[in-house]
């Protein structure tokens, strides 16, 4: 990404002066930072710390695009906002705050829902995305929008005390769609309001989110692309992996989606009677030491594996299942697993439904088999 460069005043040069002292930055960085227009989607906890020290740092332009309006819930880690804004639109809460910040910045808002009519659009009309929503519909959206435009989508999520940061959609790095093929079963990821957060991670995850706008568009340093940062702010430890691109990938692979579509996401439950047998840890953990013949099948994603396993069983992506059926053996019996115990719900409704009898899902997945057998990852 090659920002056009822009001119400071004189008051821009005294306010910006720490960084234009930074060797690596100096005038010329902070001259692109400035011919920079980023497209920030959501202004609630990545989007606040982001939006801030965008803002801060003197980004030429910030549009923010959110539909919602302050609750004072929000207020426990969307910083963007304070107690009298409580019922505004958060996008205006956003640019008045913004503006105070500093006023050097254009700041444009969109008092709307990102979707398949307006995100190309928004997307194209930008050098770089930082995506800060907590839906997985818009996140596809944002990263099928960013393939179709060109342009990098710097992403995070964050999970009750976890969080992940990457940049996507640079010309050597993956697109979401690449690392989440398919959506989440439903209601296998809760969101913030039904699993709670840690106030502080989204403003860890979004600080890190700005930090690589910033690099992107002032063009210095290594950006996160193509490494996946995984932070555990319980332990309080950062790891990196390395994520490569899908050639299979509808968005950026075989590149198949050439226009926007909603994701169906669907939030209805599971209906009743269709969920089949479950095994606990304890159960499994018995049958695999009485050596009974059983399949173990890991249904995650290839990074989610990565991390770590249960001893003995083999990855077959959920996303992938139909190519691994030829090679399962029908006499044997299957254990299913996922992270908590739904996509491998859906993953053996599946098996079933291709003729495999036996079929089991291991209750509570490999977090609640991780903490009654505590794995090395
Ligand atoms: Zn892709």
């Amino acid at each position: 990404m090659t920002s056009r460069r822009q001119c400071l005043d004189p008051e821009e040069i005294h306010r910006y002066g720490r960084h234009l002292l930074l060797p690596e930055l100096g005038m010329e960085g902070q001259q692109r930072i400035k011919g920079t227009r980023v497209l920030l989607v959501g202004a609630g906890g990545l989007g606040s710390p982001a939006a801030l020290y965008l803002a801060a740092a003197g980004i030429g332009h910030l549009t923010v695009v959110d539909f919602d309006v302050v609750d004072v819930t929000n207020l426990q880690r969307q910083v963007l906002h304070g107690t009298r804004d409580v019922g505004r639109l958060k996008v205006e809460s956003a640019r008045d705050r913004l503006r105070d910040l500093n006023p050097h910045v254009s700041v444009e808002i969109v008092p709307d829902r990102l979707d398949a009519g307006n995100a190309l659009g928004l997307v194209s009309g930008h050098d770089l995305v930082l995506d800060g929503t907590d839906s997985f519909a818009t996140r596809y959206l944002v990263s099928d929008a960013c393939v179709l435009a060109g342009k990098p989508n710097v992403h995070a999520s964050i999970y009750r005390f976890e969080g992940q940061a990457t940049v996507l959609s640079t010309p050597d790095a993956p697109c979401y769609r690449c690392l989440y093929p398919s959506p989440p079963a439903p209601g296998e990821v809760p969101s913030c309001s039904e699993a709670g957060v840690l106030g502080v991670l989204p403003g860890l995850l979004g600080t890190i989110q700005a930090t690589e706008a910033l690099k992107l568009a002032a063009g210095i340093g290594e950006p996160l692309s193509g490494r996946l940062l995984l932070v555990d702010a319980l332990s309080m430890r950062f790891r990196t992996m390395q994520v490569g691109r899908d050639p299979r990938c509808p968005a950026c692979g075989t590149r198949t989606i050439r226009e926007l579509r909603e994701e169906a996401f669907a939030c209805e439950a599971i209906p009743p009677g269709a969920r089949v047998p479950e095994i606990t840890p304890v159960e499994l953990a018995e049958r695999v030491a009485r050596g009974d013949a059983l399949t173990l099948l890991d249904v995650r994603e290839p990074h989610e594996w990565e991390i770590t396993r249960i001893p003995g069983a083999r990855l077959a992506p959920l996303s992938r299942l139909g190519d691994e059926l030829a090679r399962l053996d029908p006499a044997r019996e299957l254990v299913v697993y996922c992270r908590s115990g739904v996509r491998s719900q859906e993953a053996g409704r599946r098996l079933v439904a291709a003729g495999f009898t036996r079929v089991f899902s291991l209750a509570g997945g490999i977090l609640r088999y991780d903490a009654e057998f505590r794995l090395h990852g």
